[in-house]
């Protein structure tokens, strides 16, 4: 056997026996996870749309132009670089050979350089972004901050090392026989390169052909050890990642995890996630797809206010977690029978506080930025939920302040505990009446109005209802309300991490709404829209929900609400995460504040999806804030930026949020938070004023606001 043969195949047999065995016991490792429920789904449309929008598209990370282009020719790059592969193999046997049917094409010798070129200018763009964002001279704000940067090196090093040698090579070999190479001077960058090795002469030429051609098998065949060792795992993991996840568009609702059914409860039965076990296999899957890259912390609302958070560092330390357990896991699994002696296991070591820190765990207000932002489709939100839960379940430890929130929904159905006989005292101030259901809502009317725990109980949202409750009367839709009947959806019992108390809020409100007849919901707070939209269901809740916004937007386009010329200023929309990212509700709220004639609307920097937290969600609201700035601080300093007066929202934590931040920095006499509704109201207030505080004034003073057709 030829040298050169032997040397390609024997470095090759190596490299491939180290990779396949390491992907053998990562594979192995992520089936110790539990069950994921829903996740083996059987349809194939939406995982193959999947696949060619978020793998062969790239759509996300192409919302990054520079890199996204950049990352974009790297992979396609590479899967075109395939057929070379096959090439170089094919010349360590034979000189002559070429891929059967295509592998003479001059087009295929063009694709080839083309993109093999494109690698390389990639490459310069991600050296330039990483000496641009290296944490060394940025700290938290560069991307990269905790990466594991050297490997990030090694790897635009070794992909220098692919292209360039495969070029070379080829270069040579057109100075060897350049009648054999099919290409012509349409493998334009070989033929530059082989134009500057021609000097050489035939001989020294086909030496270097074969050195390159060995070099580039070489490297080739290490790269993929390399891969399988560090962070660009994901060049395998990540199709499969994206393959099974459930949320290509939207968050919606928390995933399914085992042993969540209440009615099924034994004394073996583990809520969340207290020890890396606990995880689903799909959870491990994300643990070791993590690029690194560092999108999910750079929007991150906990960490861009100082907390301890960041999505990225929680992911790779449950990931270096789950391979320091896992010669334990391996051994209890005993899977495929190749079982670790469990006497050289490490002890289990539980997730808080060894792992994760507990600030880490509660600073998160499920904002879904993070799963927006992530290339390979993590989801942090359901991880962190899982170890609330086991804190929460299993442990009771949970921020203090936060038990009172959770007891006050318990005894009293709402967080602030002010009880039900409160519940319609917003409707004091209207000019006709809404309807209580007593038994049944009645036939004539279309919508059951969910207002809400923060819209029936605390004042400045109580505006937010009323100012609807109107606009739906002005233009007949008809409405009722379940008054003392309504209790809070649980949204804030099952974010902090109490399943148990989100389950029974949620079934008594759908043995609440299922007795009265209700089909259709119009909710105020994106909240509780996205609880009795998108997790009703699962407990046999099914109701037809709509927010305000997207009603406003029906009636507004239907011309049954006119919007008038009462209001004249600049808007700028802050889109509430659980209306935006988790309902992709980006539109309508817009095209409300378009159809008034004296609104100009302008755009946060961070808005639509890529939308900065308000700091309430995830049970935030009733958590205290000591560590950093405050979240509502740094977006109200933005949403002032844009010089609108007035900060419209659709959702009444955030217009609490924004509120408060706004009277904090001293403007609340220069600048307004306006829910869309009263905004809309506003408008078609006769005789207002381009006075911000003029409509205002005359709005809160009238039980019965004069409105245009
Ligand atoms: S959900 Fe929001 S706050 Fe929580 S980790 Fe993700 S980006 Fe950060
Ligand atoms: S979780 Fe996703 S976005 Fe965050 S660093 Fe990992 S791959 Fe990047």
């Amino acid at each position: 056997m030829p040298v050169r043969i032997a040397i390609g195949l024997a470095v090759t047999v190596v490299c491939v026996a180290v990779a396949g065995r390491r992907f053998h016991w990562i594979s192995k490792l992520v089936r110790t996870g539990r069950t994921a429920p829903g996740r083996t789904r059987t349809d194939l449309a939406a995982r193959a749309e999947a696949e060619v929008t978020e793998v062969a598209g790239q759509r996300k990370l192409l919302k990054w132009k520079v890199p996204g282009l950049a990352h974009f020719f790297t992979m396609w790059g590479f899967t075109i670089l395939l057929f070379t592969i096959v090439e170089a193999y094919g010349d360590l046997f034979d000189p002559t050979f070429h891929i059967p049917g295509i592998g003479t094409s001059p087009v295929l010798g063009f694709i080839e350089d083309f993109f093999a070129t494109a690698v390389l200018v990639a490459l310069g763009v991600f050296t330039a972004i990483r000496i641009k964002n290296a944490p060394s001279r940025r700290e938290r704000a560069s991307r990269f901050y905790g990466s594991h940067t050297d490997a990030a090196w090694i790897t635009l090093l070794l992909i220098f090392g692919v292209v360039s040698t495969l070029l070379l090579y080829r270069g040579a070999q057109i100075g060897t026989r350049p009648r054999q190479f099919p290409y012509g001077n349409w493998a334009f960058a070989s033929h530059v390169i082989g134009a500057g090795l021609a000097g050489l002469g035939p001989r020294v030429d086909g030496v270097l052909a074969t050195t390159f051609l060995l070099l580039n098998i070489a490297i080739i065949s290490g790269f993929l050890v390399f891969v399988s060792y560090s962070k660009h795992l994901h060049i395998f993991m990540a199709p499969l990642n994206v393959a099974f996840s459930r949320r290509p568009r939207a968050l919606g609702a928390l995933d399914k995890t085992p042993d969540m059914d209440m009615e099924n409860v034994t004394e073996d039965t583990v809520f969340g996630a207290g020890l890396i076990e606990h995880f689903t296999w799909k959870q491990m899957l994300d643990f070791v797809t993590c690029t690194e890259c560092g999108r999910c912390q750079s929007v991150c609302p906990a960490w861009n206010t100082g907390k301890p958070l960041s999505p990225k560092l929680m992911i790779m330390n449950l990931r270096d977690n789950m391979f320091a357990q896992a010669p334990r896991l391996l051994a209890a699994a005993s899977v495929d029978g190749e079982a670790t002696s469990v006497s050289t296991s490490p002890e289990p070591q539980t997730l808080v506080p060894f792992t994760i820190e507990p600030d880490v765990l509660w600073s998160c207000t499920t904002c879904g930025s993070c799963v927006e932002q992530c290339p390979v489709d993590i989801e942090h939100v359901d991880a962190i939920v899982d170890m609330r839960r086991y804190q929460v379940l299993m442990e009771s430890s949970f921020p203090s302040e936060a038990g009172l929130m959770l007891r006050n929904i318990e005894n009293q159905g709402d967080p602030w505990g002010l009880g039900a006989s409160k519940r319609t005292e917003w409707t004091n101030g209207l000019d006709f009446e809404v309807p209580v259901v007593a038994d049944a809502i009645p036939d004539d009317v279309e919508y059951l109005y969910w207002v809400g725990c923060a819209g029936a109980l605390d004042e400045r949202a109580r505006k937010q209802v009323q100012a609807t409750a109107r606009l739906l009367h002005r233009a007949g839709v008809s409405f009722a309300i379940l008054g003392p009947k309504e209790s809070c959806t649980g949204d804030p019992a099952r974010r902090i991490g109490n399943e148990y108390l989100f389950q029974e809020q949620a079934k008594a409100n759908i043995t609440t709404l299922e007795g009265a007849g209700v089909k259709k919901i119009v909710a105020t707070c994106p909240h509780c829209f996205n609880t009795l939209k998108n997790e009703y269901p699962a407990l046999g809740g099914n109701f037809e929900v709509v927010h305000h916004a997207e009603l406003l937007d029906y009636l507004v386009n239907a011309g049954k609400i006119v919007p008038g010329t009462g209001y004249r200023g600049t808007v700028t929309y802050h889109d509430p995460c659980y209306l935006g990212r988790h309902n992709r509700v980006f539109d309508e709220p817009r095209t409300v504040i378009g159809a008034i004639p004296g609104a100009k609307n302008v755009e946060m920097r961070r808005c639509r999806e890529r939308g900065f937290c308000c700091g309430a969600g995830g049970a935030r609201m009733w958590m205290e804030e000591s560590i950093g700035t405050r979240v509502n601080m740094d977006r109200t300093l933005e949403a002032l930026g844009t010089g609108a007066d007035v900060v419209s929202t659709a959702c009444p934590y955030c217009m609490i949020m924004l509120d408060d931040a706004v009277r904090a920095n001293g403007k609340e006499d220069e600048v307004r938070v306006l829910d869309l509704s009263q905004l809309v109201e506003e408008s078609m207030v006769v005789g207002a004023t381009s006075d911000h505080r003029g409509p205002a004034v005359a709005a809160a003073e009238r039980t019965s606001p004069v409105l245009e057709d």
